[in-house]
């Protein structure tokens, strides 16, 4: 009988014979080269292994990818993930492959996968099949390389085939080996620079009782092998020190963790904080490592030599064994959610993979969804750990102040602060100097081309920036639609805000934190240090200033525009607004001084500016959760956003209202709302249609079926659906 393959390349599943060389070699899981077409080599992934599904002759596989093969728990994860979110099965299962295997293929112009030559595994195609030829010194070489599991340092394999290291770069040339440059084994801990062996571990403090308590609810979880917890505290509560003392739980009882923060720069800081509590077993695992770092990391897993893993979103597919406990820090972010194909929640993906592996999931925040609040069992740390008070919240409104950014009180407060040499941060959600630049004598405003939103002004040079499409244009002079020079800019955004209290507190140290200013690698640690620095200090910026860093004392905190995210249309626009005011609140006064804490708004009165100044999350979410009961919105559905473009306005549209229409007619018993038409983007038109449903997959199922049945409709008239199972953005 033909031992029989499912691999997977293009978005089909196909079945390849395996010859019988390899017939050892290849399991579910394994990554094998599979000819497709007279010259491509496709990277598959293995996922079972049976009789033929149908007659005919197959064709067999070229060979085994040196690189270890994907755990059956993960492929299973990755499947399901393609399932949920109904996106390509190769995007999902890329999600699970280890580094090496992603270096070894680049993506061919159709979308497939080809393994750039036949790399390592070459080797280890001629030696399990000796009659495939090669010279006696290429045979020694592959058996070697064989012999070492099918990757080895170059001098190592010299010495064991009694070769040089002209032979393997010949082998190389001829596409039969490849070698690769990798100096010494990095490990991803060097990505924040050099890191020493870890320090012994030392012991936690002992814990409060509510700490305590909580840390006995994940034990009793642990020991029944499922379920989730959410841990609700605000920022100083002692949070991580409950997640360390579950990790030291957990791993006292041979289980492995998995700690998950929002973003990569928050990930040092709890680099540190496991180290010093763990020891070694650590591993860092995010997009932003080096490829030589990725490997040793993976390596460090996959080996047991690292039992706790951290990292942003992606992390939560590492190939962890034995999986006890995952941590979700700061879970209301939303870059939980991947923006690009896979549209992946890091989140439910979580919890799904916790329950597959009888793990457990802890959810921590100090503000979180409704969601979690909603469905999950809770503990929460009431108050700061030292008894510390949070800082009362002043609301100013804003219609009674002169323009620009910073009203009086926050002037006041600022000035105060900085003459006592005491530390501010200031946050205003949007970067740039100005965020409109308008003509006064006929309302003319810069808008980009492309996408129909308004152009934000930088400088200097003055320049406009598009930051949907990142076009950018020098700021013209005179305004282009009736000459006047009478051009006005208005709206501070981070930079405008910058210049503003340059003027405010001359000689002040000021530091801005945004996606501009914290882009280059290294750059985010350097800011902080220069915030930390003794002395008088301003750090400013986008929502990344309230984000979970460790600063120092803080005195004054400020939010300019508190009410701005009120203005978007999106279900979630309250809650973003509410939990962004309670964080930047969360980090003034946190060593006990005391603190101001100013909130500018122009609706003061507004639900979630006043809830949040009076750090009331449980009214909040008590409120929250009962209007979308109300309105059917999540916890109490789940939606799939459909998303319509192209270049041809009226070709969106037909598309758009055919797929919600023919939605309608395929699922009764979801509710469709749209499709509605969002601003035009990189010169693209956009409709929306969102779907409401029961579970995600009534709805998201259909929807991709539709979408499929259609494609070559939708590719002729040059338009393209995208389908997001539930959307963090609506
Ligand atoms: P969160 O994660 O909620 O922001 P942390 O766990 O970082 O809170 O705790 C805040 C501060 O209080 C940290 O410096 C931490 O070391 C300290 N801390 C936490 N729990 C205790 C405890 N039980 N006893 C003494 N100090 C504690
Ligand atoms: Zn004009
Ligand atoms: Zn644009």
């Amino acid at each position: 009988m033909v031992p029989l393959v499912e691999a997977r390349a293009l978005d089909r599943t196909l079945d390849y014979a395996v010859p019988e060389h390899l017939a050892g070699e290849v399991g579910p899981g394994s990554l094998v080269a599979c000819p497709l077409g007279p010259r491509r080599w496709v990277l598959g992934v293995v996922l079972s292994l049976g009789p033929p599904t149908h007659e005919g002759r197959l064709v067999p596989l070229a060979g085994v990818v040196a690189a270890p093969a994907v755990p059956q728990r993960l492929l299973d994860l990755a499947l399901w993930v393609s399932r949920y979110y109904v996106a390509p099965m190769a995007d999902c299962l890329r999600l699970v492959l280890p580094p090496r295997a992603e270096g070894a293929l680049r993506r061919d112009r159709d979308g497939g996968w080809v393994l750039r030559a036949p790399p390592a595994q070459a080797g280890r195609l001629v030696a399990s099949d000796p009659a495939e030829g090669g010279t006696p010194r290429q045979r020694a070489v592959a058996a070697a390389l064989a012999a070492g599991g099918g990757t080895m340092p170059a001098a190592d394999l010299c010495r064991a085939a009694g070769t040089t290291l002209e032979t393997l770069r010949r082998m190389a040339a001829a596409g039969l080996v490849t070698l690769e440059r990798e100096a010494q084994e990095r490990s991803g801990l060097d990505w924040f620079g050099t890191l020493g062996p870890a320090p012994a571990p030392r012991p936690g403090p002992s814990l409060t009782g509510a700490q305590a308590d909580a840390v006995g609810a994940i034990r009793g979880l642990l020991e029944r092998g499922e379920g989730s917890l959410l841990l609700h505290g605000v920022t100083g509560s002692g949070k991580t020190e409950v997640y360390l003392a579950a990790i030291a739980d957990a791993r006292a009882r041979g289980r492995s963790s998995l700690v998950l923060v929002p973003e990569i720069a928050l990930t040092p800081q709890m680099l540190g904080r496991l180290r010093d509590r763990l020891g070694e077993g650590v591993a860092v695992w995010h997009s932003a490592l080096a490829p030589a770092e990725r490997t040793a990391e993976d390596r460090r897993v996959r080996e047991g030599r690292a039992d706790v893993v951290l990292g942003a979103r992606s992390a939560v597919f590492a190939p962890l064994e034995n999986l006890g406990l995952v941590i979700v820090d700061e879970e209301h972010e939303a870059s939980y959610k991947q923006d690009g194909p896979p549209r992946y929640d890091a989140r439910q993906v979580a919890w799904r993979r916790a329950r597959a592996e009888g793990a457990v999931v802890v959810y921590g925040s100090a503000t979180p969804r409704p969601e979690s609040w909603a469905a999950l069992p809770r503990r929460t740390l009431p108050g700061r750990v030292d008894d510390v008070p949070l800082p009362p919240v002043e609301v100013v409104d804003m219609r009674t102040q002169p323009p620009g950014p910073i009203s009086r009180p926050l002037a006041q407060a600022l000035e105060d602060g900085a003459a006592r040499g005491q530390k501010a941060i200031v946050l205003l959600n949007r970067r740039g100097f100005a965020r409109v630049l308008l003509c006064r004598a006929c309302g003319w405003i810069a808008s980009c081309p492309a996408c129909d939103v308004s152009l934000v002004l930088y400088r200097p040079p003055e320049r406009l920036a598009c930051h949907h499409c990142g076009a950018e244009s020098p700021a013209p002079v005179l305004c282009p639609a009736c000459r006047s020079a009478e051009l006005s800019r208005q709206g501070s955004g981070t930079e405008g805000l910058g210049a503003s209290l340059e003027r405010l507190l001359p000689g002040v140290r000021l530091v801005r934190l945004d996606a501009a200013s914290a882009a280059a690698r290294g750059s985010l640690p350097r800011l902080l240090e220069d915030f930390a620095r003794p002395g008088a200090a301003v750090l400013y910026g986008t929502q990344m200033v309230a984000k979970g860093h460790d600063l120092p004392d803080v005195a004054v905190a400020g939010v300019v525009d508190a009410d701005s995210a009120l203005q978007r249309p999106d279900f979630r626009a309250e809650e973003r607004a509410f939990s962004l005011i309670v964080q930047l609140a969360g980090r003034a006064g946190r060593r006990g001084e005391p603190a101001r804490v100013i909130v500018q708004a122009y609706e003061p009165a507004a639900r979630a500016v006043r809830l949040g100044a009076a750090h009331d999350v449980e009214r909040f979410l008590g409120e929250e959760i009962a209007r979308r009961r109300e309105r059917g919105f999540p916890p109490f559905s789940h939606l799939v956003r459909g998303v319509v473009e192209g270049e041809d306005a009226s070709a969106v549209h037909r598309a758009a209202v055919a797929l919600a229409d023919d939605l309608r007619a395929a699922a009764a018993e979801v509710d469709v709302l749209g499709p509605a038409l969002l601003h035009r983007l990189r010169g693209r038109h956009r409709r929306a249609l969102l779907a409401r449903a029961a579970r995600a997959a009534d709805a998201a199922v259909p929807l991709r079926a539709l979408v499929d049945a259609r494609g070559a409709d939708l590719r002729r008239a040059g338009v393209r659906a995208v389908i997001d199972v539930d959307p963090q953005e609506t």
